[in-house]
């Protein structure tokens, strides 16, 4: 007779167990992601033109699809261990809270001081400057998280961090920045007047209050007119996607332990990196076709790429510097409304993530905010973590499902990404409590003021 084992609340790995490689989920797909295109040829990028932007072994990784693992440096590995591996947790009490026959569990990335899952390839892309020789490296945060969790990076390597932040949140969230300059990084407002791009922009749109497009403008900007900075990135790119691949393969090594496989896996999609490094292994598998995961991605229904973009060619940035990436998009002008208090902000999504999607190997759903803080706060009540507003979009979709296995009786296994902590996210919390907080939900004639703005060539029709 089989004895099922008895499983903890929390199941953690032994430092041994933690994986040795990153994995490159592009390697075991059969339609490959778009490549970046250079927006001046509408060639694709080249390593040598990507290296004038980013560091040198990164711009292999980005190039890289088809390797399937790639090892990690023993001091990546070094750093991990001080904050990895990261729990796994079955939600016990939010399962009995809810009565429902649905096992949960998630992947909790809130605990480290940036209080996300960022410091993964922050760690990882600080680590790749230093070994080239560099100086420093630039970079955009929009809610803090990245340029936090980069900050952190680079002071444990002795890299320069130069943070543009996205000025409302710049004014909004003033300890984030604090802490960034705790740990060294020279964090400015954007736009800014230090950059053209920031110039130009604030002469275009006076009194303006940002957005991550125009930060990461400005923050290409630095980086590519000093001497011995690179640019670097928190999401997006597929070597963010990469290094991310740790909550994953960390996932699945707790769940094999013992013998549990996810039914349904859900995770928030901004850029797309948690989900992308969270679903990695298991797709590997669906791809292989050694194993079915229904997979879903949770965005804003105020910023909704996935469900309401267009998946062609688009600029990753306001200023219109960075390379053409091939996504889902709303274009590079499209700014949530001002109402949108929980991050995932950014116009367009992983081109990974994107070609995922166009293939039917996984799903979007797009969730308003109130119906978001909501969930964030049943959940915090029952399992005692005060989740970022980011990861609530997970938890919310989390306990839908869960909510249909108590209908239907079904007692599946549901994986979910809590990638953050909300303890800088207080004034949107506060907007909540009082009953302030407001949805959104773009008309049509609003996103299409979005998609004019994609840039027309043959092939790339809207
Ligand atoms: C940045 C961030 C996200 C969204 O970014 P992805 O690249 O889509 O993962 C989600 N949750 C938290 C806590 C974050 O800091």
């Amino acid at each position: 007779m089989s004895k099922e084992k008895i499983i903890p609340y929390k199941i953690y790995l032994e430092e041994h167990e933690m994986p040795d490689s990153w994995y490159n989920v592009r390697a075991d797909m059969k339609n490959k992601p778009a490549p970046l295109l250079n927006p001046g040829t509408l060639q694709p990028l080249t390593l040598e033109e990507m290296s004038g932007i980013f560091c040198e072994e990164l711009c292999r990784q980005e190039l890289d699809d088809t390797t399937p693992y790639f090892p990690i440096p023993e001091e990546i590995k070094k750093f991990y261990k001080m904050y990895r591996p990261s729990p796994l947790v079955r939600a016990y009490c939010l399962e009995e809270k809810l009565q429902t026959p649905a096992k949960i569990y998630y992947k909790f990335e809130g605990n480290n001081t940036s209080g996300s899952h960022k410091l993964n390839s922050a760690i990882a892309q600080a680590y790749y400057a230093k070994n080239q020789g560099l100086k420093g490296v630039t970079t955009e945060t929009g809610a803090g998280q990245w340029g936090t969790a980069l900050s952190m990076a680079c002071a444990y390597l002795g890299l320069d961090c130069q943070v543009y932040m996205v000025k409302c949140s710049y004014e909004q969230k003033p300890f984030r920045r604090e802490v960034m300059r705790t740990y060294g990084a020279n964090v400015t407002p954007s736009p800014s007047d230090t950059t053209e791009v920031g110039r130009k922009i604030l002469k275009e749109f006076p009194g303006t209050t940002g957005s991550l497009g125009c930060a990461i403008s400005e923050a290409v900007e630095a980086a590519t007119s000093q001497e011995g900075y690179r640019y670097v990135l928190g999401s997006v790119l597929t070597q963010v996607l990469l290094h991310q691949s740790v909550i994953g393969l960390e996932s699945k090594a707790a769940m094999d332990k013992y013998g549990i496989k996810p039914d349904v896996i859900i995770g928030c999609a901004g850029g797309g990196s948690n989900l992308g490094g969270l679903i990695s292994p298991f797709m590997g598998e669906k791809l292989r076709g050694e194993a079915d995961y229904r997979i879903i991605a949770v965005e804003p229904a105020s910023c909704p790429s996935f469900t309401r973009g267009k998946y062609v060619y688009d600029f990753c940035d306001t200023g219109k510097v960075c390379p053409l990436a091939k996504m889902y998009t709303l274009g590079s002008s499209f700014i949530p409304a001002a109402n949108h208090a929980g991050g995932l902000r950014y116009h367009g999504m992983s081109s990974v993530l994107s070609q995922l999607y166009a293939d039917g190997y996984m799903e979007a759903v797009s969730v308003e905010q109130t119906s978001v803080f909501k969930a964030a706060e049943e959940f915090a009540r029952v399992e005692g973590i005060l989740p970022a507003p980011e990861s609530s979009h997970a938890i919310k979709v989390a306990i839908d499902e869960a909510l249909k296995c108590k209908e239907t009786g079904e007692e599946k296994t549901i994986l979910f990404g809590l990638t953050g902590t909300g303890y800088f996210d207080m004034v949107a919390y506060e907007r909540y409590n009082n009953g302030e907080m407001s949805d959104h939900i773009p008309s049509d004639e609003e996103l299409a003021k979005g998609f004019a703005g994609i840039p027309r060539f043959p092939g790339n029709d809207i």
